[in-house]
């Protein structure tokens, strides 16, 4: 990336200059728009481009998430804010939640591309594409595998079924009935509000318990001890003396 002292600014009148990622105007001098270049402001407003796909070539703000040329009084930050954009990020949070799909190479504009961790493949960055990958059964059952370790769901000798340790209930074996599981049962859910509720900003890991199907305890590190993973031991740890007044 061109990042010298006119990175961004083009001419505008006899006068003065403008910078096109802030939206403002400088008088034409070299100490102003030094001045400016070197300013908090610009770069933020560079930041901002590199995080939500704008780019700038041959003086024209391009916005690759809406295929739009940045036109007139418009900067960056007023682009961002504005609708279209908006509802681009919109759609695509929507999409992407919970999928495990990295989109960070494709705003940074190094890639057209976004990664999707569970399948270990590249997808091309529209929302057409990417609503097709997330729906695929293929991407579907790499999301269950993976969240499996992460919701104390384990295999059984029969092949048909799941059990899932946090509920005690057996599941069909399908990446749906897991799927439905981990996102609409009633119990299931709860579960995880309550304690990760009980144990956000405590230190405490319910990690292993999640993994291993033998592991019956949470760990608080910050008392270095074991708990029973259960709602009412952990409330009771998290208020007890020791864990109060134990500093990390
Ligand atoms: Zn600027
Ligand atoms: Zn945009
Ligand atoms: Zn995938
Ligand atoms: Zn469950
Ligand atoms: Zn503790």
């Amino acid at each position: 990336m061109k990042t010298g002292l006119l990175y961004g600014i083009v001419a505008n009148s006899k006068t003065r200059v403008r910078c096109v990622f802030c939206g403002v105007y400088i008088p034409k001098a070299n100490k102003c728009i030094e001045e400016h270049t070197n300013g908090m402001k610009h770069k933020e407003n560079i930041d901002l481009m590199s995080e939500n796909g704008l780019t700038y070539y041959n003086d024209e703000l391009y916005c690759k998430p809406c295929d739009v040329y940045l036109t007139g009084e418009d900067s960056v930050a007023a682009h961002l804010e504005g609708e279209q954009h908006a509802n681009w990020v919109a759609a695509m949070d929507d999409l992407i939640e919970g999928e495990f799909i990295n989109i960070d190479a494709y705003l940074s504009t190094e890639s057209e591309e976004v990664f999707c961790e569970v399948c270990n493949m590249k997808v091309n960055c529209t929302l057409q594409n990417i609503e097709e990958h997330v729906n695929d059964i293929l991407h579907r059952s790499n999301v269950a595998e993976k969240l499996k370790p992460l919701n104390g769901i384990f295999p059984v000798e029969n092949d048909d079924e799941l059990w899932c340790k946090v509920c005690d209930e057996y599941i069909e074996n399908t990446a749906r009935s897991l799927l439905e599981h981990i996102d609409d049962d009633k119990q299931h859910v709860e579960w995880f509000m309550d304690i990760e509720d009980l144990i956000e900003d405590q230190e405490i890991s319910i990690q292993d318990y999640l993994k291993n199907e033998h592991e019956k305890k949470a760990f608080c590190n910050k008392c270095q001890v074991e708990i029973p993973c259960n709602a009412r031991s952990l409330e009771e740890h998290v208020h007890s003396e020791a864990h109060l007044n134990q500093f990390s």
